[in-house]
């Protein structure tokens, strides 16, 4: 790997493919471009003092940590965000204020995106925690 592979790693991950299984039984999970690593979950992490969170969604563009697990109710919560990324120019501004208002759990778009996995993962027959 190269000097400029290796910075790019570090800042913007590397892309993944979801696997076939998921994607058959979630064909919506292909509306999303899918990385691992790089600097946005680390950043996600020091708004919740963590060292890093599990995933963290930029437009259509999700950085899931490395070694997430790749939980169809991970993958689905962070397709609800690009959704709302999708639905609104201003919605970034609007996450950041509810987040700065409630926090996180309390925060409504963290809500919705977990009602949408939730919802998606029903109409596919699967199990959820929720
Ligand atoms: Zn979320």
């Amino acid at each position: 790997m190269g000097a400029l592979a290796l910075i790019g790693g570090w800042l913007v991950g590397r892309r993944i493919e979801l696997p076939a299984e998921l994607t058959r039984r979630h064909p919506e999970l292909l509306e999303a471009r899918w990385r691992v690593g790089g600097i946005p979950p680390r950043v996600g992490g020091l708004f919740l003092a963590r060292p890093t969170v599990a995933g963290i969604t930029l437009w259509n563009t999700v950085f899931l940590a490395p070694g997430t697990m790749l939980s169809p109710e991970l993958l689905l919560h962070e397709l609800g965000h690009v959704r709302q990324f999708g639905s609104s120019w201003s919605f970034p501004l609007r996450y950041l204020w509810e987040g700065a208002r409630r926090g996180y759990s309390a925060n409504r778009y963290e809500r919705e995106a977990q009602e949408f996995a939730v919802e998606r993962l029903r109409a596919a027959n699967l199990p959820t925690n929720a």
